[in-house]
């Protein structure tokens, strides 16, 4: 078993100033090529923190990947680290410095703190860095990959893609992750996993199963480093098990499938209406791309009275956020009237602050969703 694993070194990470978006991208990644990670530690700037972190994290993964610590400066130690973790000596590369220099030849003479980032050791490949005076380092030893890339995410993917991602895939080729999910909007996870029972309970060997609440509901999602054919049957059987409350799988999100429901029920041109929601709805619907002979969105207005004027377009939307009751528990009235009618229903919805108002506009399109062709 190829394992992967993180260490995003940066005191600025843990202080919560900085979020590591390094790993989100590398999670990502590494799951295109077969290597999900299963192991991510955000660390400080600390030399025999990051040592150790080193030396744990090459006793359990094959591949270990750093970011961060590769600058000029005193706290910048990840070199240093990983060094003292292989018990190898750093020494100045002369062709490095070298190559420091000249891309320091524009601006004048290189800042002595530079030279740092021409240091390797002996088991260390230096991987070259466009965008950004700090090399990354490739380490092979012992049958472990260490890749060290810069903090900086734009130099950082762009090590990635250049130089980290295709030596992984040539070492360790394998077929992606795969992944089937299941969405469904008016439930919350408990319910969830109660419908599904034995889907999740018992999934075929090798497939992992996860339940995520969302703005846009809650997804299932089955994934597998193994045989793909697997997921396909059981995404079937999550669907019949959730039945209508449903609305797609992977690509389809809530506002296209409701979208596409406006569409078949012959809506040409939409707009919406909306009060207490901050613009949610609109923000929601303007970002939903358009796809054939799908309903135009024409606006939609802001309002905190009642809705007045003539509807524009075949059909309006619209969605209030009620006040909060006692509990703290929220309500939104959804209606939709034009050429789809929906009557004003009331509908429980969950979370709290910039959530609550996303799920307002979702609850809505999914009420769109749900019209039954009786609904014209
Ligand atoms: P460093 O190479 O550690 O000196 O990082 C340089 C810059 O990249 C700083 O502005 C950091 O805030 C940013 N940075 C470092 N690590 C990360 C990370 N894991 N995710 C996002 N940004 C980062
Ligand atoms: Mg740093």
């Amino acid at each position: 078993m190829t394992n992967a694993e993180l260490l995003s070194v940066g005191a600025e990470l843990l202080l919560g100033e900085t979020v590591d978006t390094n790993a989100a991208f590398l999670g990502a990644e590494l799951a295109t090529i077969g290597l999900p990670l299963r192991h991510a530690r955000m660390l400080p700037d600390d030399r025999s923190i990051i040592r150790d972190a080193f030396i744990e994290a090459r006793e359990r993964s094959t591949v270990v990947l750093a970011t961060g610590g590769l600058g000029p400066t005193h706290d910048d130690l990840t070199r240093e680290a990983i060094a003292d973790a292989l018990a190898e000596p750093l020494h100045e590369d002369p062709a490095l410095l070298a190559e420091l220099e000249e891309r320091f030849r524009a601006f004048g003479r290189m800042p002595s703190s530079n030279r740092r980032q021409a240091t390797l050791i002996p088991s260390a490949q230096a991987l070259p860095n466009p965008i950004g005076s700090a090399p990354g380092w490739w380490v092979e030893s012992d049958g472990v990959v260490i890749a060290a890339m810069p903090g900086v995410p734009s130099e950082m993917r762009r090590m990635w893609a250049e130089q980290v991602r295709p030596r992984l895939e040539a070492l360790f080729a394998r077929p992606p992750l795969a992944t089937r999910t299941v969405k469904a909007f008016g439930i919350g996870e408990s319910a969830m996993a109660e419908r599904l029972g034995a889907i999740i309970a018992e999934p075929p060997d090798g497939v992992d199963v996860g339940i995520y609440a969302r703005d846009d509901g809650v997804h299932v999602r089955f994934s597998t480093l193994g045989d793909a054919s697997v997921l396909d049957p059981l995404a079937n059987r999550a669907l019949a098990a959730l039945g209508e409350d449903a609305y797609g799988t992977d690509e389809t999100d809530l506002p296209g499938a409701a979208l596409a429901r406006l569409a078949e029920l012959g809506v040409a041109e939409l707009s919406s209406w909306e009060s207490d929601t901050d613009g949610a709805l609109l923000a929601v619907l303007a970002a939903t791309p358009l796809r054939d002979g799908i309903t135009r969105y024409l606006g939609g207005v802001l309002d905190l009275g009642t809705p007045s004027g003539p509807p524009i377009g075949d059909a309006v939307l619209q969605v209030s956020l009620l006040p909060q009751d006692a509990h703290g528990r929220s309500r939104v009235r959804v209606a939709m009237s034009g050429a789809v009618s929906i009557p004003p229903t009331e509908l429980r919805i969950h979370g709290s602050g910039p959530q609550r108002l996303r799920r307002a506009a979702f609850a809505a399109l999914d009420a769109v969703r749900r019209v039954s062709s009786s609904g014209r």
